[in-house]
Formats: C-alpha cells, sequence, structure tokens
C-alpha cells in the first residue's frame, strides 16, 4: 500500500478531538481508528502490540541485526482539530498542479488561491491533496501516521537495511493539548523519538515556546456617578491602564522568530470588577521569567496609586522550551538533519512559536525532536499537502534508521 492510500484511508476516520471533555481520549470515535491501527500492525507483523483505554497504540518493528543500536521512536497524533469537522471527509488529488487557483467547492465558491496562500507556488507540478472546502484535510496529522506506517512497512520489505528496535505510537488529543499526558513513556522505552507532525517539508523543530497564562482580576469600587467624586475606583479603567502599560511592539501580530509577547486574549470590565486574560510567551527562559516579573511589578506599581488589593495576578505555568533537554544530545536532532540531506532536502530548523507534544514529553523523559508531516493550512478547509512531501517524510524516516546504524 502507499503512503497516498494509507493516508485516504485514515482521513475517511473522524477523529475530531473536543477540547470540553474531560477523558482520555476526549471522543470516543478516536479509538475506532486506533484499532484500525491495531490490526494494521497485527497484520504487518509488528510485535510488542499494545492498545490502552485511554487510546494509545504502540507496537514494535524488532531488530534485525544483533549490532548495538539505541532503540528509537516515531509518533504521531490520532485526532483532527475541534477547529473544524473531519467528519466525511473527501480528498481529492489536484495532479501535476499548474500554479493557478484550485477550485475546492463549485456549489459553494470555494476556492485555495496562490493570491492567499502563496506556499502554493512552491509546489508546481506536484500532485497536491486538497479537501472539497467543507472540512479540513486532516493531513495533520494522519500524514504522520501514514508516512510512520509505510516507512515501517518498506523497512519489513528491505531487511538488507539493518536497524535496530524499532517503536511507533499513536496518541490521541494532541489538539487538545493532552497528548502527552498519559503517554507512557517508560512502557514506550525509547533512548529518544521525533513526533512527525510539522508542515513543509524539511521542517525540523527542537525549540518552542516557554509558555504561561496569567490572569488579572480587578477590584473597582462603585458609586452613584453623580456624587462619585474621590470615591469612585472604576476597575475596567484601571484594565486599560494595565494593558497600556504592556509594550505594544510585543505583540503576536508584531512578532515572529524568536521574539516574545504579551497577548491579551479576553478582557471583561464593569466598574465593580474587571479581568484580563493574557498568555506569555518566550523562548529564552530568563526573558520569560522577565515577562512575568514585569506583570508582577506593574501590579504591584498599581496596588501603591490605588488601595493595596485593587489588583491580583495569577500565573498559570503552561509548558517549557524543550530545547534545554534536547540540546545537550544534539545528535538527535543532527541524525534528522543529515537524514534530510542525504535524501537531498534542505534541513528548515525554526523554532515553534507554539507547543508540542514532543514538548511535553522531552520533559517526561523523551527527548523528542519534531519532523515535517508535509501538511499546510492546518485546522481549516484550506487544508493541503504535497504527495511528493509525504513521500519525502517516509524516505526520512527510513533514512534516519538505516544511519543511526552507522554511527
Ligand atoms: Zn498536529
Amino acid at each position: 500500500m502507499t503512503v497516498v492510500n494509507r493516508f485516504f484511508n485514515y482521513v475517511s476516520f473522524d477523529t475530531q478531538s473536543d477540547e470540553t471533555a474531560t477523558a482520555t481520549p476526549s471522543t470516543a470515535k478516536q479509538m475506532v481508528l486506533a484499532k484500525a491501527l491495531k490490526a494494521e500492525a497485527e497484520a504487518m507483523g509488528l510485535t510488542e502490540i499494545s492498545l490502552d483505554e485511554h487510546a494509545y497504540l504502540m507496537a514494535t518493528l524488532p531488530a534485525n541485526t544483533e549490532a548495538k543500536i539505541p532503540t528509537i521512536g516515531f509518533i504521531a497524533h490520532l485526532d483532527t482539530s475541534p477547529d473544524m469537522s473531519g467528519a466525511n471527509v473527501k480528498p481529492r488529488i489536484v495532479e501535476n498542479y499548474d500554479g493557478k487557483d484550485i477550485l475546492l467547492n463549485e456549489k459553494e465558491n470555494i476556492i485555495l488561491s496562490p493570491s492567499m496562500f502563496p506556499e502554493l507556488r512552491n509546489h508546481i507540478g506536484e500532485d497536491l491533496i486538497v479537501t472539497d472546502g467543507t472540512t479540513l484535510l486532516g493531513a495533520d496529522d494522519k500524514a504522520g501516521i501514514a508516512e510512520i506506517m509505510t516507512a515501517v512497512q518498506y523497512l519489513i520489505d528491505h531487511p538488507e537495511i539493518k536497524h535496530g528496535k524499532i517503536r511507533i505510537a499513536f496518541n490521541p488529543d494532541e489538539e487538545i493539548g493532552m497528548g502527552a499526558s498519559k503517554f507512557d513513556v517508560e512502557k514506550f522505552g525509547c533512548e529518544w523519538a521525533y513526533t512527525i507532525d510539522g508542515g513543509e517539508a524539511g521542517e525540523l523543530e527542537y525549540e518552542n515556546f516557554n509558555a504561561a497564562g496569567v490572569k488579572v482580576r480587578i477590584k473597582g469600587r462603585n458609586v452613584h456617578p453623580g456624587y462619585a467624586k474621590n470615591k469612585m475606583l472604576n476597575a475596567s479603567l484601571i484594565a486599560l491602564q494595565l494593558a497600556g502599560m504592556l509594550p505594544p511592539q510585543e505583540r503576536p501580530e508584531h512578532t515572529e522568530g524568536y521574539e516574545g509577547f504579551f497577548h491579551l486574549t479576553g478582557m471583561t470590565g464593569t466598574v465593580e470588577e474587571a479581568t484580563l486574560s493574557y498568555i506569555v510567551r518566550d523562548h529564552d527562559q530568563d526573558k520569560f521569567e522577565r515577562r512575568l516579573k514585569r506583570l508582577q511589578d506593574i501590579t504591584a506599581y498599581l496596588n501603591t496609586i490605588y488601595p493595596d488589593d485593587t489588583v491580583a495576578l495569577e500565573i498559570k505555568q503552561q509548558y517549557r522550551n524543550m530545547r534545554e533537554i534536547v540540546e545537550p544530545k544534539k545528535h538527535i536532532v543532527d541524525l534528522a538533519e543529515n537524514a534530510m540531506k542525504e535524501i537531498g532536502l534542505t534541513p528548515l530548523v525554526r523554532p515553534i512559536r507554539g507547543g508540542t507534544d514532543g514538548a511535553q514529553l522531552s520533559f517526561k523523559g523523551l527527548p523528542c525532536p519534531n519532523i515535517f508531516a508535509g501538511g499546510l493550512n492546518f485546522h481549516g478547509r484550506y487544508e493541503w499537502i504535497p504527495v511528493q512531501s509525504m513521500e519525502k517524510a517516509v524516505k526520512v524516516i527510513v533514512k534516519i534508521v538505516e544511519l543511526l546504524n552507522k554511527i
């Protein structure tokens, strides 16, 4: 079976996760795909296959040499984003793409256009898998699953490639930030692993944000406005004052690369009380802590000019940059980089401006950089993936396994 056949099969399963659910998996339908993959792993002759009640599927491709080679793993996630329906996905291949607009849905006039998505022009002449405009595609991350399964089958079919023990895992609920939560790192038993969950071919990521959520609560004092002189404290205005004390250039809409930010995600306000919700992000740990300190300093200052319990700050740590775990073991990244170069692909090593399952796994003891799966425009109707990028991902996985035997 080709990687495309597998992909078309997997996207026929609706596996949308649900951020309001508390169970794992967050939706029972993810287990349906997990069971189908388990049957497929059995049919391929993989060993140590386990599927737990939380829909974490693991399997082994046994070593075919006596040589002492580290056990490594490849991981992808079962679920698709809650942002858009993943039911009745109708993928279609646009062969030999000509660089023009692609009409996804004639009835609703939905067009995938290089004027909106210029990356399309980098894939002229390739075969693009697109949606019918009514659902997401699910390349995030069923492309990753298809690529891992196809690479494993390739290794089975080519016993001349000598390799150590290879583990694979498919987990639920990545899109709701819970993918690593019940991942049994000990059972997986790998020295390190790679998530196959990135975008454009060549992407390789081992740095992500340090992240915190911050809630600011402001207590006002409401008095009849006609008689409010020297008495009223307007919580909404104090909230605006606080927001105005943060540097406007350090917002998501003005930052990129390694630049961190304060992002106001929501606010409520009356005279009596107001709240501000922020997320704070920075790759650099020191800068990250200084950002949080800055919010604390502003709070302290406001409490000197207003009654001292007017502004209250609540900081919740969310996730950390995996770089501190992965960097001391840089050979993990180098191996993936070399594999890409060997198949003629230029590695695009970039900091993730977000978090990943791999970051959480890294802090649970499984260093886990992220490798491209090939898809673009995740989480929406304009999602697409070049067949050629999927084929490259398969080659990168095989090459990593092959190179590992030589170092
Ligand atoms: Zn993903």
